[in-house]
């Protein structure tokens, strides 16, 4: 289930006004978005815990660029395209749900296109999918991931 805590008409990503603040290091990945990205580029998440993280550089995301622009625009995580939300809270088990909210203070807010929440909520199942299916594995297999990338 997805739930939505706030809701929102329009937006557009004004990332040089808040200097791409959402491209922050540490983005949390699925197995999909690693195997997809990885056909690409290398040495580019860290595995703590059960969950696999985007590196950064400074604090940002390792594929921020200079000009703020998202480097891997066609093949960015799944997290990235639930913009302007983000996860607040993932719950896993018999009744799974993920609750989405508004970027804090994201300047793009009111303006832009209309957002389409179905397309949100396609891809915050898909997290929710992916995510699940690697903990039924690590539950299986507690080193899963350790065995996986070494
Ligand atoms: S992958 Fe792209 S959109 Fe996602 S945090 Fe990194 S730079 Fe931003």
């Amino acid at each position: 289930m997805i739930i939505f805590l706030e809701n929102v008409e329009n937006w557009e990503c004004l990332y040089q006004e808040c200097g791409a603040r959402c491209c922050s290091e540490g983005i949390e990945l699925t197995l999909e978005d690693v195997e997809r990205i990885s056909e690409r580029h290398s040495d580019f998440f860290k595995v703590e815990d059960s969950r696999i993280l985007l590196k950064g550089r400074d604090g940002k995301c390792v594929f921020l660029q200079e000009d703020l622009r998202c480097g891997i625009e066609d093949i960015k995580p799944v997290a990235c395209r639930l913009l302007p939300f983000v996860i607040h809270e993932v719950r896993y088990g018999d009744e799974p749900f993920i609750k989405l909210k508004l970027v804090v203070d994201c300047p793009g807010v009111g303006s832009g296109k209309a957002v389409d929440l179905g397309e949100i909520e396609r891809y915050a199942t898909l997290f929710l999918h992916e995510k699940q299916e690697l903990l039924m594995k690590m539950k299986e297999d507690r080193d899963y991931l350790k065995k996986l990338f070494s």
